[in-house]
């Protein structure tokens, strides 16, 4: 059964029409959680006045948004077209620290050497100036008519080796009521960021460079942190969650590649992890230079077999995520049809990137590197972020972007907005309801 969820009034579809739901089903909806709801999300429903389904977009990937959600997304793109609303962010990717312990081989940030053209001082963030930023950040998006926007860290290189990266967690949640994420291998993380965490985020998600003990050191580079200890670290979380009652809405996840050497790894991992108690594993394809033979990379039968049997691992309780086509290890973002790609990037306005003090259009390596492609320098003055994103500065900094893009990071995200805001143009006088499907 699917069901269909709405901050205004949650329905289901009977013989092609949106219909209100029955006391029973209503209340069986109700109960769910936040982390039940991202692990059974299956997409975004439109419908119009009278009920009947305009649009349905059925591939997401729930954790991409959660603790936020698709109809998040979708509303902020119908209030901009229908009412010139302006995007409030909906969430912010902090890079804010360089340096790591680990020498993964397929390293997206290079040991922080991506960003190091902007100036180490650009990452000496103080406490007091990270909280003005998160103030700027989450007011920005109040007087939009949107709280909670989602806090994600994953530093520029190891997030736990930023001093005070448990009181931020604390105050990001507690004072400015945004929902922290976090992505770490964990490898640094103290007793006192694991309890933060547990208190405070609302996803934490741990990345394995490696399935076992030796593809684990292999791929990281380094010996000093192994596979089980960063299986005992999500055991820790985990028991933490449940001292502070938060089964309910924090998510746990791992995030993990797929690779030659993992083969026969990918079911027992799942289950592994499954065992633990954790929430979801995805199974991602690695970055691959584009002018590499795909051939080399191709997955094996016997792979592919078994990450099968990983994925059937999944249910209410549990999500095995795989890539939209299991071909080859390669990670495809090519924007393919340039021309019904949107000439703004979206992803900028709803989605910036803090990097250091910078806020930045995107987190592509390039958009990082170039101060073109940086909204404003945060140095403490207040409301300095009316003018980073002011109308004339969005403006002229999306010029050039995306026609400058020859593949997207956040290539799902700029079509769904497009989409919407398309639909909504065309339906301009009809007042649309979207719904998260759930089955
Ligand atoms: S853990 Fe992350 S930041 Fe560190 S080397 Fe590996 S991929 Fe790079
Ligand atoms: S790659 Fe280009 S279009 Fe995509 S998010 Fe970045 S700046 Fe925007």
């Amino acid at each position: 059964m699917a069901y269909l969820l709405s901050k205004r009034g949650n329905a289901k579809i009977e013989d092609g029409l949106v219909v209100k739901l029955s006391p029973d089903e209503a209340k069986n909806v109700d109960r769910l959680s936040k982390r039940e709801i991202a692990l059974r999300s299956r997409g975004l429903a439109i419908s119009n006045p009278q009920g009947v389904l305009v649009e349905r977009v059925n591939k997401t990937f729930a954790q991409h948004y959660y603790p936020l959600s698709i109809t998040d997304y979708a509303e902020a793109a119908y209030k901009n077209e229908k009412s010139n609303q302006q995007f409030p962010i909906l969430s912010i990717d902090a890079h804010d620290v360089i340096g790591c312990d680990f020498k993964c081989q397929d390293c997206l940030s290079h040991g922080g050497l991506n960003v190091q053209s902007l100036g180490i001082h650009n990452f000496d963030l103080p406490i007091e100036l990270y909280t003005h930023i998160l103030s700027e950040i989450s007011n920005f998006s109040s007087k939009r008519g949107f709280s909670g926007v989602k806090f994600e860290q994953s530093g520029e290189g190891n997030p736990d080796i930023f001093p005070k990266r448990a009181e931020l967690i604390r105050l990001s949640k507690q004072r400015f009521g945004m929902n922290p994420v976090y992505v770490t291998t964990g490898s640094k993380a103290d007793e006192d960021l694991l309890e933060s965490l547990a208190e405070n985020a609302s996803f934490v998600r741990f990345s394995f460079p490696g399935l076992d003990q030796r593809s684990y050191n292999m791929y990281s580079g380094q010996s000093h942190y192994l596979f089980n200890d960063a299986i005992e670290k999500i055991k820790k979380v985990i028991k933490k969650r449940g001292t502070y009652k938060r089964e309910r809405d924090l998510l746990i996840g791992i995030r993990a590649p797929l690779r030659p050497e993992h083969e026969y790894l990918y079911s027992d991992f799942a289950k592994k992890i499954k065992d633990l108690g954790a929430d979801a594993v995805q199974f991602v394809k690695i970055l691959i230079p584009e002018d590499t033979g795909l051939a080399e990379h191709l997955l094996s039968e016997k792979a592919r077999e078994d990450i099968i049997k990983a994925k059937s691992l999944s249910g209410n309780d549990f999500s095995v995520a795989l890539p939209h086509e299991l071909d080859y290890i390669y990670y495809g973002r090519a924007i393919k049809d340039k021309e019904s790609f949107p000439d703004v990037c979206y992803s900028s306005y709803i989605h910036p990137v803090l990097t250091g003090r910078d806020l930045f259009v995107c987190t592509m390596n390039e958009k990082i590197y170039s101060l073109n492609y940086s909204f404003g320098r945060f140095t403490g003055r207040k409301g300095e972020i009316e003018d980073f994103l002011s109308k004339d500065n969005l403006a002229r900094m999306s010029k050039d972007i995306p026609k400058s893009c020859n593949a997207c990071c956040s290539l799902f995200d700029n079509l769904l907005i497009n989409k919407v805001k398309q639909i909504t143009r065309k339906k301009i006088n009809e007042e649309l309801k979207f719904y998260e499907v759930i089955e």
